[in-house]
């Protein structure tokens, strides 16, 4: 599976959520910027870059129904960027998040929270297309959004506006929503979570860029994107070895591959095994 595939939407089981993959196609980022400190040699067999050295990526967003709320973890890069960006970063739909969510039954207004990681435009750009989703963020990430340090500013992209009245904005660890939890990582950004959906003693870890593909897995694995990449390599490494010791399942949003996989460890390293949860599968 090599790309996002806008007929058959995934979903999948964890506990008694109902989960599905809600894509919003792909973009391109610099092969060198996506790996930071690893060497060309490493990375350039896994994951090819294209003529101008970007690598594909993959922007699949997560649909949670509960009984109480619709909500996505992420929203994708969203449209109506300047065709300059769309060129520059390689930005390709369909699908679109608006489409994908219809693929599965949703209309845009029909998502009632949008949970995500930080407010990187590649993260946050598809609030503009829900009009009714409650903003779930660090307070700090609103911070960096409104002010944004000068090492991130092209990534947060505050020329666009996005939606933080009215926001949860969490300080901290905290459960927003019954069975969805967020932990602050930091390290990507100052303020970056991570979100856990738990349910009937199964974990599903969305990392968003803690862990952006399969390929950073290993925590010396960082992106030059990373502001502070000794913390995400420690928090990587806590989260995996926690992750492999209770069986998780993690979606990656930046993989090509939409399917999750479950965490596990080969002596020292960690190994991730493609799958979908829930039973009978
Ligand atoms: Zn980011």
């Amino acid at each position: 599976m090599d790309g996002p595939d806008p007929v058959r939407p995934l979903v999948y089981r964890v506990g008694e959520f109902e989960v599905s993959v809600v894509s919003d196609g792909e973009f391109r980022l610099d092969g060198g910027a996506m790996y930071g400190m690893v060497p060309r040699v490493r990375w350039e067999p896994e994951d090819p870059p294209d003529d101008r050295n970007r690598v594909r990526l993959g922007l699949h967003c997560l649909l949670v129904r509960g009984p109480s709320f619709t909500a996505l973890l992420e929203t994708g890069i969203g449209r109506g960027w300047s065709p300059e960006w769309d060129d520059r970063y390689g930005i390709l739909h369909p699908p679109s998040l608006v489409e994908s969510l219809a693929a599965v039954g949703l209309r845009p207004e029909e998502v009632t929270h949008a949970v995500l990681s930080h407010l990187h435009f590649d993260h946050a750009g598809g609030l503009r297309h829900l009009p009714r989703a409650r903003l779930v963020v660090q307070r700090g990430e609103a911070e960096a959004f409104r002010d944004p340090p000068a090492y991130h500013r092209g990534s947060y992209a505050s020329h666009r506006p996005i939606p933080l009245e009215g926001a949860l904005l969490l300080d901290g660890p905290g459960e927003p929503l019954p069975g969805i939890t967020v932990r602050r990582t930091g390290g990507h950004t100052r303020d970056h979570q991570v979100v856990l959906l738990r349910s009937k003693g199964e974990t599903l870890a969305f990392f968003g860029d803690l862990v952006p593909t399969v390929r950073h897995l290993p925590p010396l694995w960082t992106m030059a994107y990373d502001l502070v990449p000794m913390d995400v390599i420690d928090r990587k490494r806590d989260l995996l070895e926690e992750a492999a010791a209770e069986g998780w399942w993690a979606h990656l949003y930046h993989d090509r591959d939409p399917r999750p996989c479950r965490i596990g460890k080969d002596g020292k390293r960690f190994v991730a095994v493609r799958g979908v949860p829930g039973p009978g599968r």
